[in-house]
């Protein structure tokens, strides 16, 4: 559907949005900070839409991709490339366009741009040397997957990817035992697999994770369970290897101190394979926590995974 469908669209409430969004300011001089859609094509505002239009010339992390989500709303704009390697040197372009009083409009493949998308220093930038930014809202993968995951009980934390190599995927991880928060990652598909096997060596099996998988795509899938079952669904299905994921973990319990966690986390890995009283006593010689006290602990784990 592009921009003329749209508009031909026989709905009262629409015309009315149509004609008050071409009243609305856009003042010149400033960057626009554009959400494009990550899946779906109708996932746009009518704002970016408007803005698109009206825009002097658009910033995008691949001219190709952006040509082609434009064409199918029949916008053709011209297109400056702004990726990881020349974020400054295009900054210092979009700032002489702005202060000769253009309206740039900066987007990324899909979604907010800057989030985990380049941009970031585009806008400090642009900030930096007094200009006006403005964000037009759309969607993001994290926060889409967020509201879908039922994980909101607790705050939530924005990690995006981790590092690719293991060593320092495993201490970034370590590093988050005991966030009391939501966590949410980004994957890529071909690293899905290894990802979820290092959440769960270093969170154990009992926190519930979300996979939020192809939003709003054809093939969407949102599957919550606990970590020790979720390699188990990965596997399930060789589809499951390929395609876009937000990930999202559960925090520790609030009110968790490290040593807490630590000890929940060892006594899930041994309670897979020994008894409560065998786990108690060797978690007690890992962590140097006392044994009465894990033995409770055990027991109330194993309680919950039977649940
Ligand atoms: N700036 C984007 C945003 O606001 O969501 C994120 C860009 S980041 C480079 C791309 C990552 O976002 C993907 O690797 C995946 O983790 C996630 N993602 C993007 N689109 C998605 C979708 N439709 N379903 C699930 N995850 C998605």
């Amino acid at each position: 559907m592009n921009q003329t469908d749209l508009a031909n669209i026989p709905s009262l409430t629409y015309a009315n949005l149509s004609e008050a969004l071409s009243k609305q300011r856009f003042p010149a001089g400033t960057l626009y900070v554009v959400a494009t859609p990550i899946g779906n094509i109708c996932d746009i505002s009518l704002r970016a839409l408007h803005l698109l239009t009206i825009a002097d010339v658009v910033a995008c992390e691949d001219t190709r991709n952006t040509a082609q989500l434009m064409s199918r709303y029949g916008l053709h704009k011209p297109l400056i490339a702004a990726h990881q390697h020349n974020e400054h040197e295009v900054a210092l372009k979009i700032i002489k366009r702005l202060q000769a009083g253009e309206r740039v409009a900066l987007v990324s493949d899909a979604g907010t741009p800057a989030v985990s998308d380049p941009g970031a220093k585009i806008v400090d930038l642009v900030l930096q040397a007094g200009l006006a930014v403005t964000p037009l809202p759309g969607a993001s993968a994290a926060m889409s997957a967020l509201s879908a995951s039922g994980l909101l009980h607790q705050e939530f934390y924005f990690i995006g990817f981790l590092p690719a190599k293991a060593s320092q995927r495993e201490t970034q991880l370590q590093s988050l035992l005991a966030v009391c928060a939501t966590m949410i990652f980004y994957e890529a598909p071909h690293r899905i697999l290894d990802t979820t096997q290092a959440l769960l060596n270093v969170f154990g099996a009992q926190r519930q994770i979300v996979f939020a998988r192809e939003l709003s795509k054809l093939f969407e899938e949102i599957h919550r369970c606990r970590l020790g079952e979720a390699m188990a669904w990965l596997q399930a299905d060789t589809h499951r290897e390929k395609g876009e994921y937000v990930v999202l973990l559960e925090g520790a319990a609030l009110g968790a101190d490290a040593d807490q966690v630590e000890a929940e986390r060892v006594l899930t890995i041994l309670l897979a394979e020994c008894s409560v009283k065998q786990a108690a006593t060797l978690a007690a010689q890992i962590t140097g926590q006392k044994k009465n006290a894990l033995y409770q602990l055990a027991l109330s784990l194993q309680a919950t995974s039977t649940d």
